[in-house]
């Protein structure tokens, strides 16, 4: 079996320099909501030794020493970037588990004339259809795929594209003899550190323990992680086919909210963009969930945090699922507090042709819901998020995320699309 992780590089900061060619070769940092942290990296930023995460407040006399840029974060543009990626990777197998918005695997067993050549295409494909750079890893299990692709970044001589199964066993144990355990697919720094106390260091020596003996000192998923890097397959693809058992919308505020009304404004807009996200999945919620908190690292002020749920029938209509959001965080807002986030969770999810009608429910109402909220989609699909929502998001919303320095949605909004110059 062959398996291959594709991952973009530096993807958020990959997709900035493509729109603005301008940005290539300079440093370049995309910021997190609200301009807090580092969530992404050029390749230059990374050389100046910028971490992952880093406090942007902390960097800033290296961001002036170096020129550093740093951009607030697009979701419009790098979520409909992703997609295209996904949507071109697609066309490569028909077994395809989308795992985050810059990663998939593919299984490209018996790909013709060979999986890394398959793989060699992939990358050559998405490089000439949306100007995104891509490293392909490929082996028999996930984990030694997720590894097989740190090389191909890594590692010059792979060209982009690592198959651990072209390499020799001795060739194969030496990489791995040379990456510390860290590395490795789902072990975090703690754990790598308690790895290393125990002395596994690189990942060979945690792929030469016995797995059982790591299920009891550790746990079970550590002795699969084991498993998996002796090419026992224990981690099976997740295709889109199977149904994400929930969908979530939820930020924080720029600011803390001490009244309810921009909270409704927002609850109401996260309810619209979770509505959304349900309609395009082709799944209805039973259930709809709000929560508020307050911001835990301000000590000093008063602590409150709360969430309800609230149920009805199967529905994906915006309406219902605003208005069941809005009375749930109508129950649990308490005064005297400040709040630092709010959010919106839809579970329960069936898919929608699995609709059961409402006993006190016309069918007739259903399709008018329908054909009003194609409408709505359709609308705000072609001309921008937002164009027909709720009154009840409001028209300035106060609320929302600071982005000071968010380059255009050059893919999603016509009023931003880039425009060339001839010169
Ligand atoms: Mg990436």
């Amino acid at each position: 079996m062959s398996l291959a992780l594709i991952d973009c590089n530096n993807f958020y900061a990959s997709c900035e320099q493509l729109f603005n060619p301008a940005l290539r070769g300079s440093p370049l940092v995309v910021l997190s909501n609200n301009d807090g942290c580092v969530v992404a990296r050029s390749a230059e930023a990374k050389q100046l030794g910028i971490a992952m995460a880093a406090p942007w407040h902390t960097l800033k006399e290296l961001a002036t020493r170096h020129k550093v840029i740093a951009l607030s974060s697009n979701y419009a543009l790098y979520g409909d970037m992703s997609e295209r990626v996904m949507r071109v990777l697609s066309t490569f197998s028909p077994v395809q588990e989308v795992y985050s918005i810059d990663e998939c695997f593919l299984d490209l067993t018996g790909a013709k004339p060979s999986p890394r050549a398959c793989g060699l295409k992939i990358r050559h494909t998405i490089y000439r259809l949306l100007g995104l750079p891509v490293c392909v890893g490929i082996a028999s299990t996930k984990t030694l795929a997720k590894l097989a692709n740190h090389y191909a970044k890594k590692r010059e001589a792979f060209q982009g594209v690592c198959d651990l199964a072209e390499l020799s066993l001795g060739e194969v144990d030496r990489l791995l003899g040379e990456t510390p355990v860290g590395e490795i697919w789902g072990v975090g720094t703690r754990l790598a550190e308690r790895l290393s106390s125990s002395g596994m260091r690189n990942v060979l020596e945690l792929k030469r323990a016995a797995p059982t003996r790591i299920r009891t000192r550790f746990n079970v998923s550590l002795e699969r992680t084991v498993r998996e890097l002796n090419g026992e397959r224990c981690l099976a693809l997740q295709t889109s086919h199977v149904q994400r058992k929930q969908i979530l919308c939820s930020r924080s505020f720029n600011q803390l909210i001490k009244v309810i009304s921009p909270l409704e404004e927002a609850v109401a807009a996260y309810a619209t963009r979770a509505a959304e996200k349900l309609r395009a999945q082709r799944l209805l919620t039973t259930c709809v969930v709000t929560f508020v908190r307050t911001n835990p690292f301000r000590t000093d002020l008063p602590q409150y945090e709360k969430s309800t749920s609230t149920c009805l029938a199967a529905t994906n209509d915006t309406r219902l699922i605003a208005q069941a959001a809005l009375q749930g965080l109508r129950d649990i807002f308490r005064e005297g507090f400040g709040y630092q986030k709010a959010g919106v969770i839809l579970s329960h999810l069936v898919s929608d042709h699995q609709r059961q009608a409402d006993l006190f429910e016309q069918s007739q109402n259903v399709e008018r819901s329908d054909a009003l909220m194609a409408a709505m989609d359709r609308i705000n699909q072609s001309m921008g998020s937002g164009t027909v929502k709720l009154l009840a998001e409001g028209c300035d919303p106060r609320w929302a995320m600071r982005s000071q320095n968010r380059s255009p949605r050059y893919t999603t909004r016509l009023e931003e699309v880039a425009v060339a110059t001839a010169g």
